[in-house]
Parts: structure tokens; sequence; C-alpha cells
């Protein structure tokens, strides 16, 4: 019988195991159960796929993404892999098929949603098979506390008295303590190992920049290194998502606009082209995004500030699921910081819920200020510890420099009171600047002490110097209306000079062309590589659709790009690439070796 890691060099074409998985391996081999507790891209599939090749019989894969199954079984197909779903995609004939090939033991892995596995007719159909083992995916969806409760999944609770030979394991990206409890208790599994890896998305390189022309940012960012690839950019509004995917479009990106508004024929468009194709960016709202299993989205970009960290994690954490260099950029300003403080503050919700919801506010604030490692904060709210800076975010890489604002502070500070902390920071910043304007002069401001005291600074400068002094708690913005500032206790020992005030000098758009931030994704490249690395795409694409496949489940971005280093010249050495496993040198081998000899022989 091969071992676990046979399978995963001929099967997968992988070399080692990462992280834990082995161990999880080990103990469903073992028949024991297992909580698995992974980041999105941390390989939780392979987990249960080797055990399932192995242990005699099929696996019960429960997974709540139909979308995503016909995806897994054709990647699984191109492994040489025997699997299969079951949904209520399929006609009635499908079933069967499906239905006879499970009877006769044809199949190592069958996905299956969970309404159509609790059926009593499925139930019972299983009975009458040979079971290796069930895999729950998405667990945290029967906890009635997690942010996903699905009903279906709270009646898998009973399928644990009905199987109890067989192991379980349950997978997730995303439990807290609690949710992590009450996955535990709903799929009784006292008895299995908890496998909890870390939070970390190392391949993510974090980056928060201020808005400055935000549009020009971002298509600056696109062209000096994103070109030809995926990815999401993510805005507030619908309208906004419209004007931004037509303007992209404009500029010559292929890119589909995705909101709740939009009818459910063109989501599902823009969503299987975006999935199907290269090169596609979608530019979208927070609808979007559940179940979209991408792997090799390598930016996600947000135009307008997420409403927490939580948030931000969750979408940001859709970028670089193949393991591969991928940004996550996000664009803030003081706009953002006053509306969304609006929005928390007079929603209908209740007091308690008001206070959460400000105190994510000013977390996810507090990592936009940030001077130091974003990814240590990011992973520290999350109850994971990073010991040193990741020397994968803006701020490893460019460390901001800072200065002491403590007398621009107080200008700021006394300005606000003196205006009867009755005013947004437009006009605080005409007073401080001596503005002639109407306004002015309706309330008399013209005569105030500070009027005209703040003319050192730009508008746009004091803009900034605002935001923090709201980012720190110095100031604090009224729901009602419209955007009102008032000072907070902590302003007290700034204004009366007892504490020194240290802001963040900022990092201005024109980092953003220095090559040093985007030395990883698109220096990795070489000039001379270049014509390779497209004839390898293009070569992966004419391939994919042939097999009717999204071009990812023939190579994914990582595959080809040890190919361009490695530059195999024969199946054995191709063999050695990382992700080219028995099955697929057969396939695809020799149309990727053509490509390669063909480029060498130009060089
Ligand atoms: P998750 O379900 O945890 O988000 P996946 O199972 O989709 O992650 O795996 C993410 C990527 O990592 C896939 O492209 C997968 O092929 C790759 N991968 C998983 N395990 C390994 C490994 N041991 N070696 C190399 N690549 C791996
Ligand atoms: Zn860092």
């Amino acid at each position: 019988m091969p071992s676990a890691l046979d399978i995963l060099q001929h099967t997968f074409g992988y070399s080692e195991f990462r992280g834990e998985q082995e161990a999880i391996v080990t103990s469903l081999l073992e028949g024991h159960d297992a909580l698995v507790l992974m980041p999105t891209g941390g390989g939780k599939s392979l987990c249960y796929q080797v055990p399932a090749i192995l242990r005699p019989g099929v696996a019960i894969v429960v997974s709540p993404l139909i979308a995503l199954m016909q995806d897994q079984v054709d990647a699984l197909d191109e492994l040489g892999v025997s699997a299969s779903f079951v949904n209520s995609s399929l006609s009635y004939d499908e079933i069967r098929t499906v239905e006879r090939r499970l009877l006769s033991n044809d199949l190592d892995l069958l996905y299956i949603a969970p309404e159509r596995l609790l059926q009593e007719r499925t139930l019972e159909l299983l009975e009458r098979c040979q079971l290796s083992m069930f895999a729950i995916d998405e667990a945290h969806c029967v906890s009635q506390w997690g942010h996903d409760f699905r009903r279906d999944y709270l009646a898998l609770s009973g399928l644990r008295q009905r199987f109890p030979q067989q192991p379980f394991i349950a997978l997730t990206a995303t439990a807290d303590e609690r949710t992590r409890q009450e996955i535990i208790d709903r799929l009784q599994l006292h008895n299995g190992k908890h496998f909890i890896c870390g939070f970390d998305r190392p391949n993510i390189q974090y980056r928060i920049r201020q808005k400055a022309q935000a549009r020009k940012q971002l298509l600056n960012f696109l062209q000096t290194e994103q070109q030809g690839n995926s990815g999401v950019v993510y805005c507030l509004s619908r309208k906004k998502v419209e004007e931004t995917a037509k303007w992209l479009s404009e500029q010559g990106f292929h890119a589909l606009p995705f909101h709740a508004g939009l009818s459910s024929d063109i989501k599902r468009e823009n969503q299987n082209t975006f999935l199907r194709e290269d090169q596609v960016i979608i530019v979208a709202t927070v609808a979007f995004g559940m179940g979209i299993d991408k792997p090799d989205v390598r930016f996600v970009v947000h135009m307008d500030m997420p409403k927490s960290i939580e948030a931000y994690y969750q979408e940001t954490g859709r970028a670089g699921r193949d393991g591969d260099e991928a940004v996550a950029l996000m664009f803030y300003g003081i706009e953002d910081v006053v509306k969304l403080k609006q929005m928390a503050s007079t929603s209908e919700a209740d007091e308690a819920f008001k206070r959460l919801e400000q105190q994510r506010l000013n977390a996810l604030l507090a990592l936009c200020e940030l001077h130091t490692c974003r990814r240590q904060l990011l992973l520290r709210y999350f109850s994971d510890e990073l010991e040193n800076p990741c020397g994968n975010c803006d701020n490893c890489i460019e460390p901001p420099r800072s200065w002491d604002a403590t007398e621009a502070a107080q200008k700021a500070l006394s300005c606000v009171y003196r205006t009867g902390q009755r005013f947004g920071v437009n006009h605080i910043i005409d007073v401080l600047r001596g503005a002639n304007n109407e306004r002015v002069f309706k309330f008399s401001h013209q005569n105030l002490s500070t009027w005209g005291i703040g003319k050192e600074y730009s508008a746009d400068e004091w803009r900034l110097i605002f935001r923090q002094l709201i980012a720190r708690e110095l100031l604090a913005i009224d729901g009602e209306g419209w955007g009102v500032l008032h000072l907070t206790e902590l302003a007290r020992p700034v204004l009366r000079g007892d504490e020194v005030l240290e802001l963040r000098a900022d990092v201005q758009a024109k980092a953003e062309s220095r090559r040093k931030v985007h030395k990883r994704i698109v220096d990795d490249i070489e000039e001379a590589d270049m014509p390779l690395w497209q004839a390898l795409r293009a070569c992966r694409k004419r391939l994919a659709q042939e097999h009717g496949v999204p071009p990812y489940i023939i190579f994914n971005d990582a595959t080809l790009r040890d190919m361009l280093v490695h530059r195999p010249e024969d199946e054995h050495a191709l063999r050695q690439v990382n992700g080219v496993g028995d099955k697929k040198l057969q396939s695809f081998g020799q149309a990727f070796l053509d490509v390669i000899i063909e480029d060498n022989f130009n060089m």
C-alpha cells in the first residue's frame, strides 16, 4: 500500500506536506477525528483528500458551496482521483449514475450539499456503501454564534450517531474560541485532536495608503504591478462600483461590476467570467466574495475603508489562496472615517451594539494609522502572535517617518474648542487657514484667536492631521448631522502641553511608484523571462478551454513560476516541478515541454 507521502508526491505532485497537514492526515488514517482551523490557502483540502484516497471506501465531503463542487471534482479528475458530487444542479439520470458508482465502490470522494445529505433516502443509501470518513468543510456554518450560520448545517449534529464508525474531520478558516467550541459540541468531536494553525497569510502583502486621487493611484498600481492579473476591487456603494468598472474598462482592463442591484443573470455571468478566465478584474461591493474560491486572485484593492478589521481580513483573504504572492491594498481618507463613524452611531441598533461597532471601527483606524508592522497588529487582533516584524507589509518595507505634531495638534484642537465644538472638519480647516468665506463671517469666526493660525499647512495636510487626531481619539465625531467634531479627555494633556504627539508623516502617493515597495511581485519575473511566462500562460489557457475547466485547474501560478525558474526540458525534469504529478505529467507534460524548448531555442 502506498504511503501518504507517495500519494502527495505522485498524485498531487508536491514534494512535502505543509505545516500540520501530515499530522492531520496521520490522525485520520489512524481513525481519529480532527478539528482543523487553518487560514485560507493553508491547504485544507489535502488534509482529507489524501486519507480519502488511502482509506478503503468513499469519503463524504459536506460543503455548502454548490458552485464550487464542480470545480473541486474537475480538479481531482485532472489528478486522476475518482470523485463526484451530488447537488440540486444534477438531473435525475446524473444522480442515478453517481449512486451506481457509490454502490460499486468506484469513488474515493463524494461532495454533497448538507440538505441533500440529510435526506432519508441519501442516508439509507450511504448505509449500504463502504464509507471511509466524513469531512465537514466550512464547519463554522454549524455555529449559531459564528457569522455565517446555516440551518442545514445544524442538522448535521445527528450524523455522528448514525455513523459512529467513521472518523470525522471538520475544517474552517474562521473560528474564534466560542465558534470552535460549538463546532466540537455539535459535531461531537470530543475524542479527536484539534489542529489550530495560525491565522497568518504570509504571501499577502498589506499596504494601506491615504486617498489622494484614488483612481490615479489604482491605475498606477494596476499598470506597474498587476498587468494581466486577476483581482478584486471593492467599493462601498453600487454607484461607485458601476463607475469604477466602466472607467477601468475605458483604461483597457477587462473589468466587470458585481453588486446586489444587478440581475442574477448578470451576476452569474460576471462571476463565471471571473472564475473561468485569466486577467479579469471584478469591481464589487462586499456582496461579492462568499463562495468565491478562485485561487489565483493576485490583488484585492479597497477603494473605501471596510467597516472592521474582521471584514478587512476576510475580504483581503480572498487574495493568494494558491500561496503565491498577492497584494492587499487599501485607500482611505477622512471622508471614509466620518461616514463610517456616522453610520455606526446612527444605526437602529441598541447602545451596546453601537459601542461595539465604534470599537471595531477604532481598531481599524488604529491599523490604518500604524507606524509599525501591519501584520503584527492584525494577528494580535485575532489573538495570534507574530514575534518579529513581517518584512512583507508597507510599513516594514518602507518605514514611515514620524514628526512632532504637538504644536499643529494644539492649534487644531483649540480651534475646535474656540468654535464651540459645533462644526465639521472643513469649516475648522477654513478657520485655521484664515479663510474669508461667507460661513466664517456668518459666525464671526474671523475674530477668533485661532483664525488664520494654521496657514503653514495646506488644507490637505490639515486633513491628514485631523484624521490622525480622530484615529487617536483626541477628537470624536458626533453621530447626528454633519460630522461635528468635539474634544475628548485625551485631548487635554496635548492641549496643556503635557504630552508630545508624534504623528505619521504620510508616505505620499509617490511612494507607490517606487520599485522597492512592489519588488516582490513584478521583479520576481525577470524581463527576459516574460515571453516564456506569457507563452506558458497561453498554453495553460488553451488546455483549460479544451478541457472546459478554469486555467488554475490545469496548473496554478506557483507551478508555472516553478517551470520558469527550472526550465525543464524533459519529462523527468518536469516531474520535479512543484504541482506536477503523474497524471498531469501524462496529460499536459508534452504541451508545456514544447513551449519551454521552443523558448530556449529562441534565446
Ligand atoms: P484552503 O482550502 O485551506 O483555502 P487549499 O486546499 O485550496 O486551501 O490549498 C491552497 C493551495 O495550496 C492549493 O493551490 C494547493 O494545491 C496548495 N497546496 C496545498 N498543500 C500543498 C503542499 N503540501 N505543497 C504545495 N502546495 C500545496
Ligand atoms: Zn510587516
